[in-house]
């Protein structure tokens, strides 16, 4: 059998991976490259490989860089099936349909920016139609159950612990090339433990191989623990000195845990209990719906907490939907806190938000997730003194505060732990990490596994 990465290799986005056995083609993960507007739109136009030879997809969770790049494999002639868990399929209805929009809206924009030149007009990468026809070939099921995907190949979503429907993907293969059976597991994003509302990774005992994110490969992150308490000091700070704060977070999973985080926050009054807090965006927005929906997926612990106080449904929280509304933030006086999204700062309303509010220096930024690599988001995480938001500089006078405690994803220590809980391991194969996490990872499983440990290229396929 053979792996090849065709996207997340040495990078942190468009999570591609193609496994060949028995004669079939299954493709874990579709995701959407993101980075600057034109190599993104270059990189997600084309595939490594043809999308009518793909037997069938299998997604380990709704992120935009692990399922965003679907509708355009089935543009391109895909027409098997997408099979992902129920709580993923679900928010891929809202996610997909909100990416088509993003991808309609700079199309738009870069057409218009094209028409004073001889430039033909851009084609968005996918259009709404493309997005609802794709959500067609989903099939969800629940965590735990075993179901073949392709001749020979029977797949288990077990937790992952990072998003709502996140899963760590394990394969139990009969190879009939060389007649022996392997287990290969698939990482998909490693989540934290004692993140809130959602339940820990689950441990996988034994497998051969293990493909395994290293987005955090040389890097610890504050306790989880430490998050409330930093986020509190940055609110009560800007609230003296009159300022907004200003939260660009992915609108699953991230922001529902934020809210989580502020309804403590005003519980145990550690903030003021009359301070607006807004969550503007309608992606956000329709995904707390979702978390609504899906109670049994919480940890024991949130689901008792829930009973009592529900931040979803907080007095402080209000939900902002129409652009006007959004507008009529810019003109709010006083201290509040805007939760929007893209969390890279890269589309949607947080970039108004962001653009209104940068040079003030009673405001704060706020930065709760990763931002990759030539992302606005990064720009500000790195200390830039000024950024460019729609074509016009904007000096960064705002106290910018980045919270890594409320990272979703596994750190260095959780990462040496999960490939440690795993037995038999002959190799690991290291994705989803730019090379200075990912070199100093395989270094360590060598140094505390007997197994070998590959860092994926792009498109160079490995034996397995
Ligand atoms: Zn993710």
């Amino acid at each position: 059998m053979q792996l090849t990465s065709h996207g997340a290799a040495l990078e942190v986005t468009g999570s591609q991976h193609l496994l060949e056995v028995n004669g079939k083609k299954l493709l874990l993960d579709c995701g959407l490259f993101q980075g600057h507007r034109k190599e993104a739109h270059e990189k997600n136009s084309w595939f490594g490989f043809d999308p009518k030879e793909i037997d069938a997809v299998v997604l380990s969770h709704a992120h935009i860089d692990h399922s965003g790049n679907i509708p355009t494999l089935i543009k391109h002639g895909f027409n098997g099936v997408v099979y992902c868990t129920e709580a993923t399929e679900s928010l891929c209805d809202v996610m997909l349909l909100d990416s088509a929009y993003i991808q309609e809206s700079d199309a738009e924009y870069m057409s218009r920016k094209h028409s004073d030149t001889a430039l033909e007009p851009i084609e968005p990468l996918y259009n709404t139609e493309d997005a609802e026809f794709a959500l067609k070939s989903f099939k969800g099921y629940e965590y735990n159950k075993t179901f073949e995907v392709i001749k020979g190949v029977n797949v288990t979503f077990r937790e992952a612990g990072h998003v709502l429907g996140a899963a760590i993907v394990v394969l139990d293969i009969h190879d009939e090339e060389d007649g022996k059976d392997k287990r290969l597991v698939f990482s998909g994003d490693l989540g934290r433990y004692r993140l809130p509302i959602i339940r820990d990774p689950f441990v996988v005992d034994h497998a051969d191989y293990l493909l395994c994110e290293s987005t955090y490969g040389n890097r610890t992150h504050d306790p989880a623990e430490e998050g409330m308490p930093a986020l509190a000091r940055v609110i009560n700070r800007t609230i003296k000195r009159g300022g907004k704060l200003i939260i660009p977070a992915f609108a699953l999973e991230r922001s529902q845990e934020l809210l989580y985080s502020l309804h403590v926050l005003i519980h145990e009054k550690k903030i003021p209990d009359n301070l607006p807090i807004y969550l503007d965006s309608p992606l956000a927005n329709r995904v707390t719906d979702i978390f609504r929906q899906h109670v049994e997926l919480y940890d024991e612990e949130i689901k008792k907490d829930f009973k009592s106080h529900n931040p979803f449904t907080m007095r402080q929280l209000k939900q902002v939907a129409s652009v006007d509304e959004s507008k009529k933030l810019n003109h709010f006086i006083g201290p509040c806190i805007i939760i929007s999204a893209s969390g890279m700062c890269e589309a949607g309303r947080i970039r108004h938000h962001l653009k209104n509010n940068l040079e003030d220096p009673k405001n704060s930024v706020v930065i709760v997730g990763y931002m990759a690599e030539n992302t606005l988001g990064r720009r500000i995480v790195q200390g830039d003194k000024a950024v460019k938001i729609f074509d016009k500089l904007y000096n960064i006078k705002a106290e910018v505060v980045i919270l890594e405690s409320f990272s979703a994803h596994a750190d260095m220590t959780d990462l040496d732990n999960y490939v440690k809980g795993i037995k038999g391991l002959k190799k690991v194969m290291l994705v989803h990490g730019e090379e200075d996490q990912s070199k100093p990872f395989a270094k360590r499983i060598e140094a505390m596994t007997d197994a070998k440990a590959t860092i994926m290229t792009p498109q160079v396929t490995i034996d397995l």
